[in-house]
């Protein structure tokens, strides 16, 4: 170095004793003794590490701990949930094909699948998903993907897994299950024949209301590298220090999980009894149309629940002092959100039937406040309630 200027940090490459916590590897770029090196980590997932937009140390920590915790072979980590549900439905999907996708799912992907009806030339046909015979109803020479969700939102709808996962598998379609709600701590999908599972890590894996992160796990390689190689082109790949604070939160995961499901299965019991309250949805509850497939699919309700209310559903959300109003769940604070006013906005009528979704319906998420404190607030927004 004659100048200054031309100061280069050097890196650490050997360290005495190893870190007990995975490092963030903040770096955009790695660098190369040899081009032809450098040509070769381009084209693959598996080799060196290239550019941060395509792999990350870091962020194959993430990959490599979600893909265990959900018995798959390899898993990608993206920007966002939408970004793994779009990189694997692209890697997929080409023009002129057909999904059959579950009524009940997510408005985000329920949205893009209209989308994909709309301008990219995908049919798609809706099933309720504990229904062999229709499904069997809706297969057609062209379909190419089965798309379920663990536990529907915000319903907790819990669709035949085993048996539409097998039946989908003999008639030659690659298998998609959002496994967000029940997080790989309740359900496996993977056990029960998915290829691909999907995870909102803004949710539950993050955990903490405080990161925006997504994770795609295969059962084989084939559909990852096809993932992989989409979710370059929509720049939706995750980046190190997001993938950092998911890592964190993932060592709290069963924890939390346990208290949320727990406070969740108590105030679904004490909302069952209130006079102010006409439904409670929550598959822990026996009334619960999915009770006995939950009950045999999974090891545990989840931490969420929804509810209608005998009165202006909106009015009962103002009064809330303690539960915040806002979106997303499975952080460490509970929030309350009126899915027919959002996330469910764009539909309408039989559409919005379909989903589960009344005017009077309110969902709840919960944290890990006391349910004591929890309860008092939602009894006190609920007494405010004109009779
Ligand atoms: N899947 C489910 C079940 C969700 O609830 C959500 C978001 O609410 C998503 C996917 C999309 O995730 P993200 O907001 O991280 O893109």
């Amino acid at each position: 170095m004659t100048h200054r200027e031309t100061l280069r940090l050097s890196v650490p490459e050997q360290i005495e004793g190893r870190p007990v916590t995975v490092p963030i590897f903040q770096t955009a770029i790695f660098s190369f003794d040899e081009p032809a090196a450098m040509a070769a980590a381009m084209s693959s997932p598996d080799g060196a590490h290239f550019y941060s937009g395509y792999t990350n140390p870091t962020s194959r920590a993430l990959e490599d701990a979600v893909s265990a915790l959900e018995g798959g072979t390899v898993a990608l980590a993206t920007a966002s949930g939408m970004g793994a549900m779009n990189a694997s439905l692209f890697g997929v999907l080409r023009h002129g094909d057909h999904v059959i996708a579950q009524k009940a799912v997510y408005g985000g992907t329920s949205g893009l699948l209209k989308d994909l009806e709309e301008q990219w030339g995908i049919e798609v046909t809706w099933i309720a998903g504990h229904d062999l015979a229709e499904f069997g109803a809706a297969l057609q020479p062209n379909s190419r993907v089965l798309l379920l969700e663990t536990i529907a939102n915000p319903t907790g709808y819990v669709p035949d897994l085993p048996n539409l996962l097998g039946a989908a598998h003999s008639a030659g379609l690659t298998t998609i299950v959002d496994n967000t709600f029940a997080t790989p701590l309740l359900c496996r999908p993977i056990e029960y024949g998915a290829d691909i599972v999907v995870h909102s890590a803004t949710k539950y894996l993050g955990g903490h209301h405080d990161l925006v992160a997504g994770v795609a796990v295969f059962a084989e390689r084939e559909p990852y590298e096809k993932a992989w190689a989409q979710a370059i082109k929509f720049g939706a790949v995750i980046d190190p220090f997001t993938a950092w604070l998911t890592l964190r939160g993932l060592k709290t995961l069963p924890l939390r999980v346990q208290r949320q499901a727990n406070t969740a299965s108590d105030i679904a019991h004490r909302l069952a009894v209130h006079p102010a309250v006409t439904a409670v949805h929550h598959p822990g509850l026996p009334t619960h149309p999915s009770h006995t497939r939950a009950s045999r699919l999974l090891s545990g309700y989840g931490g969420t629940l929804s509810f209608e209310v005998n009165g202006d559903a909106e009015r009962f959300m103002s009064g809330l002092d303690l539960i915040f109003r806002a979106g997303s769940l499975g952080g460490t604070e509970t929030v309350a959100m009126h899915p027919a006013s959002t996330t469910h906005r764009h539909l309408q009528g039989e559409e919005l039937r379909a989903t589960g979704v009344t005017p009077q319906l309110v969902r709840l998420a919960f944290g890990l406040e006391h349910p004591d404190d929890l309860w008092s607030d939602i009894e006190q927004a609920l007494k405010r309630l004109p009779r």
